[in-house]
Order: C-alpha cells, then structure tokens, then sequence
C-alpha cells in the first residue's frame, strides 16, 4: 500500500502521498489540494468533505465541523466549554464515557455518533478518495495533529484511522511534520558535523483553529525540535468570529432586527466573513455583501483592512506567549534564531506578519505553507514502511505533557517529562519475584496506558524494562527481560598440547510477555463493532451514489433519444414500427422518471429500464454506424480509382 500523509486540520485537511517518483499532493473529488473537513447527513447518505460543505448551508443542523477540536476530549473539560462556542446549531451530547457526541437527524432518525466515529467517517472518506485518484491501495497512515493534543487525544485518533480501515503507524505533530519537510526539501542546510552549528528556525503555524511555535535545529538530514509553545485557541476562527460580530452589530443596529441568534443569518454572515477576511490579506479595502440574511433583508456593506486590524488588535497581542515559551524551553534568544517560517492559512493576515516582524524577527515562506505538514507526514510514512525507499532523515522532537510512571509499587516517578526529548527510550532494573502491573499516567495523575507483565519467575530475578516515549508521543514498554548465566566447559588444548578444561560462561536474555492496555483506547470489540458499522455506511453511501448515477445516465439517454427522433436524425435507418415503440418507451420512462414512484427508486429499476429503451436505441444507432462506415468505404474506394 502507498504511505498516505494526512494534514488532518480544523478548517481544510490535505492528502498527501507517496508514491515512486516523490511526495504527491491528491487531489479531491473536484480537483482541490485541500477539502473541507466536515461530515453531513442526509435523509439517504452521508455528505462529507467537499459534498458537506457545499450542503453546509441548507443542513446547518446536520453537518458537523471542528472534528479535531472534540475528538478525545471530555464532554466536561474546559476546553470544550470554549469549543462549543464554535458550533452553530448541532446538538452536541455528553456520551456515556464522559466524551463528546453529536446527535443527528440521518435517515429520518435521530442517531447520535461519538466524535471518533465522526473523524472515522472523514479519514474514510479521505482514503477513498486517494484510492479513486491514484487507483493505489491506502492502508498505512501518519496523521498530523496539534503538538498539544494529549495521549488520549492521540488514542482516539489512531481508533478513528483503524475505524476506517487505515493502519495509523505514526501520529505526528503537525509543526514538526512542517519541519521535516523544510528538512528534507533545503539543499543549503549546515553539513552534519561536530564543527558545524544548527541552523535554528521559528515554525510558526497559524491555523483555523489553533496556534504553534516550535523551535527546530537542522543539519544536513537532521532536525532536533527544541522547544514548543502553543495557544490551544488562537486562529482563523477568531478572527471571522470578530469580523462577524461587528457585521452583526451593523446589521442589527441598521435592519432593528436581531439576527444573532439565527444560525442561518449568522452562518451566512460568518461564511462572508471569514471571505472578506481573505480579501482584506491582498486588498485595502473590500465590500461584504450577504443576501437574504433574514426576513429577506439584503445586507450591504464593506471593511477597510484599517478597521479589520482595528477589530483584531486585542488578538494580535496572543502572538507573543507561545512564540516566546518555544524559545525559552530552547534555551535560545531571538538572536540565535536564522529565520521564522511561517505556515498555516492565518498567517497569512498581514497584521499578524507585521507583528511578528517588528517584535521578533522579519518572516519568511519559503515552504508550500499550505502542504508542507501532509508532505512531511507521507515522508514519515514513507520512511516507516519497507515498501518505500527514502532518504534517512533523523528528528526528534519534544513532549508536551508529563509521563508519570509506577511498577508495581504504587509510587509514580517522572520518566519522561514535558519539554524532554523524543522517542526517547529508557532501561529500569528492578528486582521482582511475580507477575505485575506498569502503568502510565499524565501530568493531571490520570491513567494512560496500563501493561501487564507475565512470566517473572516465583524465585526472583533482575528485570530490565524498556520504556519508551514512542514516536507518536504515546508511552510503550518495548521489552522486559532478565538475564540468566549459564556456566559450562569448553576442552582446549594448553601450550604443552594438553587437553585442558576451561570454565567459561554465557548470558540467556528471557523476554516477558507484555500487554497493552488503556482506558483510552477503544477495545478490539468496539473496534470491530465500529469498523463493520462504518463499512455498512460507506457502502450505504455508494449505493446511494450509484443510485443517482443511473438515474441520471437514464435520464440523459431519455432526451438523447428524444432529440434523434424528432430531428428525425435516425428515421433513415429504422422502421417506423421501430421508431414508434421506442418513442413510446422513452416517453412512458420520462413519465415514470419524474412521478413518485421514479423519483426514488431502486438502482436496479433505472437500469432495467435504461436497457428497455437501449435495446432498440443501440440497433438504430448501429445500423446508422455501419451504413457511414460503408458509406465512407465506398468513397475511399472510389476516390483511388
Ligand atoms: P488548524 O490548523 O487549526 O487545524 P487548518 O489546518 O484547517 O486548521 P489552515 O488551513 O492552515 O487551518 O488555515 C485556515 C485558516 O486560514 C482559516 O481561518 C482561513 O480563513 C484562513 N486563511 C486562509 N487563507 C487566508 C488569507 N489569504 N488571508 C487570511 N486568512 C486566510
Ligand atoms: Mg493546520
């Protein structure tokens, strides 16, 4: 199967690939490098990404977005507090293991689908359409996600790629997957010696959503992340949420209506917004019109990028802490710092540059900012699979939490902690004499992963355990095993050519079995319940589509055939016996095509029908055929006489 690199972003996601030739963006179902990470559902199908988007409108209610931002995360954490303020109209519901749900209106009943389910259909999504694209089998996937999210967050995202039949074999930060790209794509970078210094570099990564600052050091094949700092709630969104209110402000003030708290007038007016955000990136000053906002008021007006800045001031200030909490845990100055690449679709905003500029540093982008982390994602892919050569390339990056960990004696002890290095791999030797537990828990003192180890010896022995901080941020314990000394004779010959015995000694290392588990993963039972049920959806969903396919197909051949009989294209070339059945077909197929009862019918009655009508259709249009390709015969013949 082909690597498959997923930029998974709040706003857009982009699919990157990698094939023989190199790392390929994919194109969606109409031909765009990004596409909307959204999921609808309808009364027969499913809408996702672009289909979502462009029925957003009219399905307010069932089209869910921010799948990122809910996935793996408790219904009561303060953050989804600030979240919910980003949804519109969905009914969001806390589940039964404390994590977010959304209830839905899909095929007229109420369902509701947890948040990983809800990702689960966007990455299956995704998948079918690299396999459409490239005609490639997709199975192992590196997902891009937020620097900050969390090793539950992670778990739920790996469930959400195995829900939809993908092998997730890296989760990966987003910054770094940008890092690894700049890594792998710069030809000028330090050579990688002792003598050389690193060429340090600021990723900033303004998103729709969310914001990170990394601090990367690169040799030639080499990146080292130093330092991260993030604001969990700083984007895009923001900025279209202050462009909106001030609109609705206008709006309420001008009309004597109130429209803020009808979705509909405040989607369309949020969807201008963050447009006329867009403008103002190339333009002075750009007009904002919205029709039918409510009670059929048009509303016209317009912004200067003077008075956006103005409505974004107190945002730009947010800038400073992340950018500068990189550097601090870099242990670096601004100074050491050769250049601040910026990527992700909000910094774009000229404002936020010049912010940066004149406090820190001038900006560059000399990365394809907008596809830089899908390719380094594929890349990592790539580079995991044996089936894909690529050039080595090494990085480590940095953890953001706490790894608290316990063997069996209740006390917890900081193994790995935030700001330390990873993958990161460390040997504990402790004496045990029976089967017992490891477990893992993050900064807040809640645990992550249990592992239970089996076949310690009742007479004691020395373990060595292997734990490590593994490339996708999550804690493993690779290996567990003692070592016994065997002691035995080996005959050899002494300088007199006496046979001697010599005493030497050899080491047996016996390996534990070790298994996994955690409370935020979902079991292997769950996991097939789910797999089956989104496989039963997708398939729903094609049939759906391959529905209204041959309804269409039927369709058009019912005016293809009105047009050639009553040009009288083809009265030469059938009876008029002929002519007059098929005329009746195609006209009691129309009839039947747009009453009740064709409107919604099964695949199988368009085609049959499509095969009425191409039964008598295809003979004419083969006579006619057949008789211009004798008659062209005929004229070449006689052309060379
Ligand atoms: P996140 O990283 O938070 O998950 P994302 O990866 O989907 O979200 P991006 O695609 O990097 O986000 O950026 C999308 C954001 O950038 C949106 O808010 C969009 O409106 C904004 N944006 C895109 N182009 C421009 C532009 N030219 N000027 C201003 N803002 C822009
Ligand atoms: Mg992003």
């Amino acid at each position: 199967s082909a690597p498959f690199g997923l930029d998974f972003g709040n706003d857009t996601s982009v699919f990157a690939v990698a094939r023989n030739r190199g790392i390929d963006i994919i194109v969606n179902d109409v031909s765009n490098r990004s596409t909307p990470s959204v999921v609808g559902f309808g009364q027969k199908n499913r809408f996702i990404g672009e289909n979502g988007k462009s029925k957003e409108s009219s399905n307010i209610k069932n089209t869910v977005s921010n799948l990122k931002r809910i996935i793996g995360l408790n219904y009561d954490d303060v953050d989804f507090e600030i979240e919910k303020s980003f949804f519109n109209k969905n009914k969001l519901v806390k589940l039964e293991d404390g994590k977010i749900g959304v209830q839905m209106r899909f095929k007229n009943e109420n369902v509701t689908f947890s948040a990983v389910q809800l990702a689960a259909m966007y990455l299956d999504h995704s998948k079918q359409i690299i396999e459409n694209e490239t005609k490639l089998i997709i199975k192992d996937v590196t997902i891009a996600v937020p620097s900050w999210y969390t090793q539950e967050q992670r778990y739920a995202v790996q469930d959400a790629a195995k829900i939809a039949g993908l092998n997730p074999v890296r989760i990966i930060n987003e910054i770094t997957a940008a890092g690894v790209s700049y890594g792998i794509f710069k030809q000028d970078l330090p050579a990688n010696n002792e003598e050389t210094e690193a060429r340090n570099v600021i990723f900033v990564d303004i998103g729709h959503s969310s914001y990170t600052a990394s601090v990367a050091a690169f040799k030639t094949g080499e990146m080292k992340i130093l330092g991260t700092g993030f604001d969990k709630h700083f984007g895009g969104r923001d900025f279209d949420k202050a462009v909106t209110a001030h609109f609705i402000n206008e709006f309420n003030a001008k009309y004597k209506v109130d429209c803020k708290d009808n979705a509909k007038a405040v989607y369309r007016l949020l969807t201008a917004a963050q447009k006329l955000k867009k403008v103002l990136s190339a333009n002075q000053a750009a007009p904002f019109n919205v029709e039918s906002v409510m009670d059929d008021i048009d509303f016209s007006s317009q912004l200067t990028r003077e008075e956006l800045e103005e409505l974004v001031a107190p945002l730009l200030q947010r800038i400073r802490v992340p950018l500068e909490n990189a550097l601090k845990q870099a242990s670096l100055t601004i100074e050491d710092i050769h250049s601040i690449e910026l990527i992700g679709g909000a910094s774009r905003v000229p404002c936020l540059k010049d912010f940066i500029t004149e406090n820190y540093k001038e900006t560059s982008r000399t990365l394809n900012s907008d596809e830089a982390i899908a390719k380094g994602a594929a890349f990592i892919c790539a580079s995991a699979s044996p089936l894909v050569r690529v050039r080595p390339f090494k990085y480590t990056d940095v953890l953001t939490g706490d790894v608290n960990i316990e063997f069996g004696d209740g006390e917890f002890n900081p193994v790995f902690t935030a700001g330390s290095p990873y993958p990161s791999t460390k040997l504990i030797t402790l004496n045990k004499d029976a089967d017992f537990k490891i477990t893992s828990q993050n900064g807040k003192n809640e645990v992550v992963s249990v592992f239970n180890v089996t076949g310690v010896p009742k007479e004691g022995a020395e373990l060595k355990i292997k734990v490590r901080a593994d490339p996708s941020g999550l804690v493993s314990v690779p290996e567990v095993y003692y070592e016994t000394v065997e002691e035995y004779e080996e005959e050899d010959v002494d300088e007199a050519g006496e046979t001697i015995k010599n005493t030497k000694t050899k080491t047996h290392q016996t390996k534990l079995s070790v298994s996994h588990s955690s409370p935020y993963a979902l079991s292997e039972e769950k996991l097939s319940e789910l797999t089956a049920l989104e496989l039963e959806l997708a398939a729903s969903d094609a049939l759906v589509k391959q529905t209204e396919d041959s309804k269409n197909t039927l369709e058009e051949h019912i005016y293809y055939c009105k047009d050639k009989i009553s040009s009288e294209e083809w009265k030469p070339y059938a009876s008029d016996a002929e002519l007059t059945k098929l005329s009746d077909l195609v006209n009691t197929a129309e009839e039947w095509l747009y009453s009740e009862d064709g409107e919604d019918a099964k695949k199988a009655k368009y085609i049959a029908k499509y095969e009425d009508i191409t039964r008598y259709s295809n003979l004419i249009k083969g006579r006619k055929k057949q008789q211009e390709q004798e008659a062209s015969l005929a004229k070449k013949e006689k052309d060379a006489t």
